[in-house]
Parts: structure tokens; C-alpha cells; sequence
């Protein structure tokens, strides 16, 4: 599809932004802490639960193959959104979190050992800290970071001189879910890969609003999650190169992940299998499918350039207000605002606007390191999608200004 897109018309697909909030037209702003899913997601998932629902790989009765074609289905869809070489490089997982924990405890544990390192980015989500400091503290290795700049920039002259023979793997997110920052992938990867370091990728941020290519960005890992992409919670993936998910050890072990099971010796399944074990997210592996169809449907280029032009609008009329500042001024940026208001703390400024049927987020963004690089507690973030309209940024400028009155 070419061409503006007819917001009017996606937002009927959304149930929740056209029923009155507290007797007020809602607006969300904070598709980065979770989307929105379409109705198309929601009939989807409903039709599996009641006409089609069994468990998957098992048996040959015609609802469980039927179940697991459409299970698999999915998974087709998600490797051509990101294009992977193949489905088979796609793992479920629950989301994010999950994907990221199975890279450090399959990936990492065996490679990791006292006095190697692990390089991180400033501006990670704790999805992309966390799971490293466990890894970390468990071998006696240690996280290394790779600073920002005031504008929520990654310093790349930075990293040559942060990657030693001791590095073992280099952790960065595509886009910060608190500053907004996309993160040239493809460039970083190429340092770290000339020094022999793989590369894993936190893309929660980047899948939902910019077309991924694995392929081109050539990176060893990249985690995302469903209910950040108009799909549902519970669901989300883990890419992996090939030759990493065939040499991983399994992470869980249970049902469905193996091929053979006596006292003396287990055989796992080939990847992905190995990595799934027990029943999975069924109904929400289809709809995640079904989100995959949707989003496609509008058109990433599209959702891009509305999202911008959004940003661009809303960013002109936040700055305008005295007394806010923006933090997050990459110039490559995705549409996620946060800001601070001189002597406003943001949770009054989140519940004024929760009192005006304005969603946002006030709070750390599960990235303290990047409050603490930036020297506040908190932020104040609206972040846009598709659906989003120059109405609710203007609701949201009249809000921050009903706040200044308030407090100011
Ligand atoms: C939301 C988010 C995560 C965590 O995703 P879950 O779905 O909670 O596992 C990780 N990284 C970033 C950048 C996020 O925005």
C-alpha cells in the first residue's frame, strides 16, 4: 500500500480508543511499555480458542495437526517480518526477557569464565543487564559499558578500545525504550565481528515500528516480544544464527523438546525444538502471527513515516513549554518522548494526565543506568504508534501545560 495512512479507519480496529475512558476519549501514549492489539488479533486468537484449540506436535489426530500448521504458520510469519534465513532459526519464547536469559544461560554460561568480560551498552533495558550480571557474578567475569553522549548517543570510537581478547560477547539494544535512540546494528556488529565478539540484540523497540533485516544487520542474536508489535503477551522470539542454536545446549528440559528419553541417555530435538520445552503459548503464537499479518498490512514505511511526522509534531510542542527538557535527541530516533519539567516530579505529572485519559509512562523505564547517566530519578515518557493522532499530542500539550499551571 502506498500512500498516508487512514488512521481513522485502523483506530476502528481498536476497541479501547474509541470507548469512552472515564467518560473521556482515551489517549494512549505509551505503546512502549505495551501495544495495543487490533480486532483482527483478538478474532484470531478467539476463533483458535474455541473451534480449533488442542496441543501441538503431538499426534496424529486432524485438530492437533491442524494446530500445529497453524502454530508453525506463525512462525513462517515472523521469520519473513525479520527476514531470517529460516523458520527454524526462530525460537518461541515468552517474550523478551526469556529470549535474552536463554542467550546468557545457553550462549553465554559455557563461553563465559573468571576475568572475561561482557560489553553492554549504556542505554540497555534490565532485560539486557540483568540476566549478564547473574552470568557475570556466577563466573567471575565482568559487564564492560559502552558510553552515550548528552543526545542519547552510543559513542562507536568508544567501542574498538572497549573490545578485548577477553571480550566473549557484546549485549546492545536496536532502539531505547527510554531515550528513543536507534542504534546503528549493522555498524556495531561489524566492529565487534572483526574482533571475533558476537553480537546480541534487544529489538523489542525496533520491530514494532521500522522494517528488521537480520540478513543485512548480521547479528547473532535478536530478541522481541509480541505485545510490543500489536500482538499479545506470553509470546515472543528468539533469532539465533544457525551454527549458535545447533552448538547451544538445551536451557529447560521437559516434553516436546526431546527425541528420545530412557534412564541411561536423552536425545534433544534439533533447534527450535530443543529450546521449547513443554506446551507453548498456543493461542498466542497465532495471533502473534496474525499481528505479523496486520502490521504488513499497513506497511512499515508507512508506519515509519507517520510515526516521525508525529515525533517531529510532538516534539516541537513539548519543547516549546519552559522549563521541559527532552532527554533522548539521537538523530536517529524512533517516536518515544521523555521528558522531565524543572521541579515536577513525573509521577504527579503521570497522574494529572492518568485524570485527563492520558496514558503514559512516569518512571525509570526498567533502564536505571540511563536516569543515573542523565542524573534524574524519573522520566516522564509518551510514546506513539500508528494509531496515534496529532489530536492526542495535542491533548497531551495541553495536559503538560494544565500541570505547569498546577505546579508552576
Ligand atoms: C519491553 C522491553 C523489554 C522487555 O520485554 P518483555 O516483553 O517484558 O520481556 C526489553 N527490552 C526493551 C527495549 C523493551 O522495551
Amino acid at each position: 500500500m502506498t500512500g498516508p495512512l487512514d488512521v481513522a479507519r485502523i483506530r476502528e480496529d481498536f476497541p479501547i480508543l474509541t470507548t469512552p475512558f472515564k467518560g473521556k476519549r482515551l489517549v494512549y501514549l505509551d505503546s512502549a511499555v505495551s501495544g495495543q492489539m487490533p480486532r483482527p488479533v483478538v478474532e484470531r486468537m478467539g476463533r483458535y480458542a474455541q473451534l480449533e484449540h488442542t496441543n501441538v506436535h503431538r499426534g496424529v489426530s486432524t485438530l492437533s495437526q491442524e494446530a500445529t500448521d497453524r502454530f508453525e504458520e506463525a512462525r513462517e510469519k515472523v521469520r519473513r517480518l525479520v527476514n531470517a534465513p529460516s523458520a527454524r532459526q526462530i525460537v518461541w519464547t515468552r517474550g523478551t526477557t526469556e529470549a535474552l536469559n536463554l542467550v546468557a544461560q545457553s550462549f553465554g554460561r559455557p563461553r563465559v569464565h573468571a576475568g572475561d568480560e561482557i560489553l553492554l551498552s549504556a542505554m540497555e533495558h534490565h532485560a539486557n543487564i540483568v540476566p549478564w550480571q547473574l552470568l557475570a557474578q556466577e563466573r567471575g567475569a565482568r559487564i564492560r559499558v559502552i558510553p552515550m553522549d548528552d543526545d542519547g548517543e552510543l559513542i562507536l570510537d568508544a567501542i574498538p578500545g572497549l573490545i578485548t581478547d577477553r571480550t566473549r560477547i557484546l549485549g546492545l539494544t536496536h532502539v531505547s525504550n527510554a531515550l528513543g535512540t536507534v542504534n546503528p546494528v549493522k555498524e556495531i556488529t561489524a566492529l565487534a565481528h572483526a574482533r571475533g565478539v558476537p553480537v546480541v540484540v534487544d529489538g523489542a523497540q525496533a520491530v514494532p515500528h521500522l522494517k528488521v533485516d537480520l540478513q543485512d544487520l548480521d547479528c547473532d542474536f535478536y530478541a522481541f516480544s509480541g505485545h510490543k508489535m500489536s500482538g499479545p503477551t506470553g509470546i515472543g522470539a528468539l533469532f539465533g544464527k544457525a551454527e549458535h542454536l545447533e552448538a547451544m545446549p538445551p536451557w529447560q528440559g521437559g516434553g516436546n523438546m526431546i527425541l528420545s528419553v530412557t534412564w541411561e541417555k536423552t536425545t534433544y530435538m534439533p533447534f527450535p525444538g530443543k529450546f521449547e520445552a513443554g506446551t507453548p503459548a498456543i493461542a498466542a503464537t497465532i495471533g502473534l502471527g496474525a499481528s505479523v499479518d496486520y502490521l504488513e498490512g499497513i506497511g512499515f514505511d508507512r508506519i515509519a513515516a507517520h510515526e516521525h511526522g508525529l515525533l517531529v509534531y510532538a516534539t516541537e510542542a513539548l519543547e516549546a513549554i519552559p522549563g521541559l527538557r527532552i532527554l533522548g535527541k539521537a538523530r536517529e530516533k524512533a517516536a518515544v518522548i521523555s521528558f522531565v519539567m524543572e521541579g515536577i516530579h513525573p509521577h504527579d505529572i503521570g497522574s494529572i494526565l492518568d485524570h485527563e485519559g492520558i496514558v503514559v509512562r512516569a518512571g525509570h523505564h526498567c533502564a536505571q543506568p540511563v536516569m543515573e547517566r542523565f542524573g534524574v530519578p524519573a522520566t516522564t515518557r509518551a510514546s506513539l504508534a500508528y494509531f496515534n493522532t496529532e489530536e492526542d499530542v495535542d491533548a497531551l500539550v495541553a495536559a503538560v501545560l494544565k500541570v505547569k499551571e498546577i505546579f508552576g
